[in-house]
């Protein structure tokens, strides 16, 4: 599920008014309201399908603070895996016509495999140094975020065939070893062929500030 995110990103937070501490923002803004209602709806249907034991995913910008907005709601649901994926690393553009934009993705699903099928759709920026001039500085300004606001097809791809293995091993899920929510363990499972191990390195949104 991938939530609208406009209201929860920190281009439209002079507008929206979340803040750390007011992560609801301005609810007399429409927008703002739609967004709230359309994020809690996302949390309760993915609640709905954990509690079903379907493997299921939330995805929005890593920059949004929708996951913040949402923590009250996600952090009694077990199973939470988080990683961050880069739109270029999809792309098939020339390298400076790609976009880095990272996504994040909070996944879950049940026994002890939880979420982390996810990992079997991610991938991060590999992209020649100095070839990537929209990427240096991520996705900033209107145009580069509406054209970089849709998956590129191979994402949705991978994303699909990472579920269907899922579920497909859903009846060997004894033989995994992975946890659920070892931050060590994710972490090591996401730098075995990326150049970070710090998922949360790569984040244009300025919402920390
Ligand atoms: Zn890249």
């Amino acid at each position: 599920m991938a939530p609208d995110c406009s209201s929860f990103v920190f281009p439209n937070s002079s507008r929206t008014l979340r803040k750390k501490r007011r992560l609801a923002g301005d609810e007399t803004y429409g927008p703002v309201q739609a967004g709230n209602d359309m994020a809690r709806a996302a949390a309760f249907l993915l609640a709905v399908a954990v509690a079903r034991g379907r493997y299921v995913v939330l995805e929005n910008p890593s920059g949004s603070c929708i996951f913040s907005y949402l923590k009250t709601w996600l952090e009694v649901v077990p199973g939470a895996v988080k990683c961050i994926v880069h739109r270029c690393a999809y792309s098939n553009a020339p390298a400076g016509e790609r976009w880095l934009k990272p996504y994040k993705f909070l996944a879950y699903g049940p026994g002890s495999l939880a979420g982390n099928w996810i990992w079997r759709a991610a991938r991060r920026c590999r992209c020649p140094n100095g070839q990537m001039k929209l990427e240096a500085s991520g996705v900033s300004g209107t145009p580069g975020l509406s054209a970089s606001a849709s998956y590129p097809k191979q994402l949705g791809e991978m994303l699909v065939k990472a579920w269907q293995w899922a579920n497909d091993h859903q009846k060997d899920d004894d033989s995994y070893t992975y946890t659920s929510d070892s931050d060590s363990e994710m972490e090591a499972s996401a730098s075995s062929d990326d150049q970070s191990s710090d998922p949360d390195e790569f984040n244009p949104g300025a919402w920390q500030r």
